[in-house]
């Protein structure tokens, strides 16, 4: 910035009693260009918070194997039509209400398991024997992406008896869970709550496509 024009706080002042509030939009947390409503996240990979950017700052951090602090949240949903899971596995995660999302936090180099309710999101304490099972059984999981997908788990509950499998991106789960956090009542969250769940899931569904074959058979052709 010039000289000429005063300094940076002065200029910033004069642009906001000058002009009318904008309409207040969202705007990128890197760089404070203003962004659309609909928009992608990177992952703090220390805090865990996420930041909503523009599409030129998203971009810097979709590397996976660079040594960074933020990472990009990816847009794709996975299914798993022959998840390997039943009841004993679902046991072991210790997981009180019929939906789950664990992820792969590489600053603490361990799987995570969190779930919903009126607190946010609850941290489970996953048995590591537990995780190594179900990716021993699933070797499609390989693709799950470290700090910025989840593998979302639903089951357990008696209107949903058989197990549901994706791979989501992390901010869809921050979502569900923000929204669910203020929709809770009670013990397995209510009606409102559980149709929430009902259109994540449908929406869930609908944006999922296959998990391609295990990334080690894919090497090994
Ligand atoms: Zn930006
Ligand atoms: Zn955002």
């Amino acid at each position: 910035m010039s000289a000429s024009g005063g300094s940076p706080l002065a200029s910033l002042r004069r642009i906001t009693t000058t002009r009318p509030e904008p309409v207040v939009g969202e705007r990128c947390e890197m760089c404070a260009e203003s962004i659309a409503e609909a928009h992608q996240h990177v992952v703090n990979l220390e805090s865990r918070q996420l930041m909503c950017t523009c599409r030129g700052c998203y971009l810097l951090f979709t590397a996976e194997q660079a040594e960074m602090r933020y990472r990009a949240v990816p847009d794709r949903y996975l299914s798993f039509p022959d998840f390997a899971f039943g009841a004993g596995e679902w046991d072991d995660l210790q997981i009180p209400v019929g939906l789950a999302f664990l992820f792969h936090n590489s600053v603490q180099e361990r799987i995570v398991a969190f779930y919903p309710g009126p607190a946010g999101a609850t941290e489970s304490e996953l048995p590591l024997d537990a995780w190594e099972r179900i990716r021993a059984a699933n070797p499609r999981l390989g693709h799950l992406r470290p700090d910025v997908e989840a593998l979302l788990l639903r089951g357990g509950d008696r209107e949903h008896p058989d197990f549901a499998a994706h791979v989501v991106p992390i901010d869809a789960c921050y979502e569900l869970v923000g929204r669910l956090r203020s929709l809770w009542r009670g013990f397995d969250g209510g009606t409102e709550a559980r149709a929430a769940i009902e259109e994540f899931f449908a929406t869930v569904e609908a944006r999922s496509r296959p998990a391609p074959p295990a990334p080690d058979a894919e090497v090994s052709r």
